[in-house]
């Protein structure tokens, strides 16, 4: 057994021990595919992520055109409320476990048009759960890089086996209405 253990902890066998949750974990959190949802100026940096100069293919981030096969989705640019009832169905239709990353200051909180923005939602967070907030206007593809690595740090600390935040989501406790809209979102 301290042969099996000393060599898993080495590196040196073919054997390796942890727990499941673990193993799940790692494999999700290397393997993400993200549905792109660009709706402003932020899309630009969002499609610079996957250019040659920063790659973040390397981390296993693939993008994915169809909600269904995506675990992930970047809100990336302003949120108009015409566009609130399109993004919680397309989240609605990504499978669970799924995350969402809020791209730049219009996602995050409404942004230049915070204060006098009739047509914007101050916040995506008002429509669907946001797991990471990329702060920016727009932030530059290091930052939803950084992103990434924050979602998936949040991924390894996670248990598939008994997950809360996927339960509150299914009970829909995070799904907020549109505050001070007379636009549905059903
Ligand atoms: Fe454009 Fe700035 Fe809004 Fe991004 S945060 S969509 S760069 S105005």
């Amino acid at each position: 057994m301290n042969t099996l253990s000393s060599r898993a902890k080495t590196g040196e066998g073919s054997i390796i021990i942890g727990k499941l949750d673990d193993f799940l974990s790692y494999a999700r959190l290397s393997a993400l595919w993200p549905m792109q949802f660009g709706l402003a100026c932020c899309a630009i940096e969002m499609m610079g992520a996957w250019s040659s100069a920063y790659d973040i293919d390397r981390m296993g981030v693939i993008p994915r055109a169809s909600p269904r096969q995506s675990d992930v989705i970047i809100i990336a640019g302003t949120v108009t409320f015409k566009m609130a009832d399109r993004i919680r169905r397309l989240y609605e239709q990504m499978p669970e476990p799924r995350y969402v990353i809020s791209m730049g200051s219009c996602s995050n909180c409404g942004g230049p048009y915070w204060e006098h923005g009739y047509h914007v939602v101050k916040g995506v967070d008002r429509i669907i759960p946001v797991d990471v907030y990329v702060p920016g206007c727009p932030p530059r593809p290091e930052a939803l890089i950084g992103g990434f690595l924050q979602l998936q740090e949040k991924i390894r600390q996670e248990s598939l086996l008994a997950p809360p935040h996927a339960v509150q989501r299914l009970m829909g406790e995070n799904l907020k209405p549109l505050a001070g809209s007379e636009h549905s979102i059903g």
